[in-house]
């Protein structure tokens, strides 16, 4: 194969990847060797917690004998790379958190180990916030690889602006075409934020669909997997091969053949009802914003679906409620962080409990520090019932009225954040960031399948993107809807002008 069409490996996406690979037009080691030497080439976006060309090398040669001998996966040879979240024998695995700082895991994720089933091969792991706690991806506390200090991955259309998080560095990855598809995670919006702020395609699954089987716990009945890509094709190739049950080693997989999410990509959608929920159009949800996700309605009326005006009234309550419920299980989770078990120990200390203390007042950030705190307030005596169980209700009571609104159309439409990527620091209260989630909470913590596809560009050209909810099990129909649309428009084909 030339070079000159080499050139052009990272323009192709997963379906023509795959597409090439299988036809071997060209080899998994050529891919991983394209995709590597992307990725060194723009490491000053600090997208790469480590990269290994040695491993990516070592695995796409067995895809290429897999390949030639005919018993290849669907995705052979296809280039990934994985949030930093999910462990990972052949690379480290760290959270971005100097806890974990060379943590090496003895075993693969599910998740890890189900896309590698299907033939893709791992260039190394991706950036985010520490313990995905945040939304801008500037809570790294380990450096990026090539970098010597730690520093927010940066977003590829303004790298004086932050790609969104948790999952920052899928995102802007899959944006500067270093990687056609990476795995993320969404606890409260950390796939669809930073994909709708990077111009990228991204779907979190069902709650249960995905293996939360090592996955770094940030808050378990919240956490699930997904994928970032550059269209809603190849999100749907990617999620197709992530998800499947693994009922043996996570209490909260569902018991549920693996589903092919393509199956109803060019599904007719005439007559779908698109409930648009009148609470995420009101104050605070930027003027640029509000007319990318219009045109994008617009868009579904052309294409013969009707929108439903729908109310979700405990809109505002998402964010209180996320904000109790997601520090307890945090807290709890983070407390096996002990510098015994797993993690950074203090090099002095007195006795036992000063080694603990130490040792997590050195290892943990700012960020995971405050929501061990909240989290250890709320359950405590005396507050649990006031905030822990109050919060618990309404958590109920936000996801019965989706269920009312599914009673009136068949999936919601509305923006994924109220703004445009802003600038690294242009946000230091955390309070601002936690209230930019109030549009990706309510799916979360209903456990909905929900998606954000490229609709535009708003301030400073930077991307804008539509946030899709289905009800339970509802991804096809999703990613059909975003296929739809991708196939209306051209955003998701547009590129960042690179370094
Ligand atoms: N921004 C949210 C938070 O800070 C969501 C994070 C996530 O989904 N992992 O918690």
């Amino acid at each position: 194969m030339s070079s000159s069409n080499n050139t052009e490996l990272h323009d192709l996406g997963v379906a023509g990847l795959a597409a090439r690979l299988q036809a071997r037009q060209v080899s998994a080691v050529e891919a991983a060797r394209h995709f590597v030497q992307r990725a060194r080439q723009q490491q000053a976006l600090g997208a790469f917690l480590a990269l290994d060309e040695d491993v990516a090398l070592a695995q796409a040669r067995a895809q290429d004998e897999a390949l030639a001998a005919g018993r290849a996966g669907p995705l052979a040879g296809v280039p990934i790379a994985h949030k930093d979240v999910f462990v990972t024998r052949d690379f480290p695995s760290t959270a971005a958190s100097r806890m974990l700082a060379g943590y090496r895991s003895p075993f693969d994720a599910t998740i890890v180990a189900n896309l590698a089933a299907a033939g893709c091969v791992s260039l190394g792991k991706l950036s985010c916030d520490e313990f995905a706690m945040g939304g801008s991806n500037e809570n790294v506390a380990v450096p990026a690889v090539g970098l010597s200090e730690p520093q927010p991955v940066r977003n590829p259309w303004d790298t004086a602006r932050v790609p969104g998080g948790s999952s920052g560095g899928s995102a802007t990855a899959v944006a500067a075409g270093l990687v056609p598809g990476a795995t993320a995670s969404d606890t409260g919006g950390s796939i669809r934020q930073p994909a709708s702020f990077c111009g990228t395609t991204g779907i979190k699954p069902t709650y249960g669909r995905a293996s939360r089987y090592g996955m770094i716990a940030f808050a378990s009945s919240l956490d699930q997997a997904g994928v970032v890509a550059r269209s809603a094709e190849d999100c749907a190739l990617l999620l197709s091969q992530l998800c499947g049950p693994d009922v043996l080693r996570d209490s909260t997989s569902l018991d549920m053949p693996p589903e092919d999410f393509s199956r109803q990509l060019d599904g007719r959608i005439e007559g779908l009802r698109i409930g648009v929920p009148r609470e995420f159009f009101g104050e605070g949800l930027q003027d640029d914003v509000r007319t990318a996700v219009q045109a994008a309605l617009r868009e579904y009326e052309k294409l013969g679906a009707k929108l439903v005006d729908i109310s979700l009234p405990r809109t505002d309550l998402a964010v209180p409620v996320y904000y109790i419920l997601s520090p307890a299980e945090a807290s709890s989770n983070l407390s096996r962080f002990d510098g015994v078990r797993y993690g950074h120990r203090a090099a002095q200390y007195t006795d036992l409990m000063d080694m603990y203390k130490k040792s997590r007042s050195e290892a943990f950030g700012e960020e995971v520090k405050r929501r061990i705190m909240i989290g250890t307030y709320v359950l405590s005596e005396g507050y649990y019932d006031a905030y822990y169980l109050q919060a618990q209700r309404l958590r109920r009571m936000i996801a019965d009225d989706l269920q009312q609104a599914f009673t009136q159309c068949d999936v919601i439409a509305g923006p994924v954040a109220p703004s445009v990527a802003w600038t690294i620091g242009g946000k230091s209260d955390p309070l601002a960031t936690y209230l930019a989630d109030i549009y990706t909470l309510p799916a979360s913590l209903a456990g909905l399948p929900a998606m954000s596809v490229p609709a535009g560009f708003g301030e400073g050209g930077m991307p804008v993107g539509l946030q899709l909810i289905g009800n339970h099990f509802g991804e096809a129909r999703l990613l059909n809807l975003a296929h739809r649309l991708q196939q209306a428009t051209d955003f998701h084909q547009r590129r960042p002008a690179l370094a």
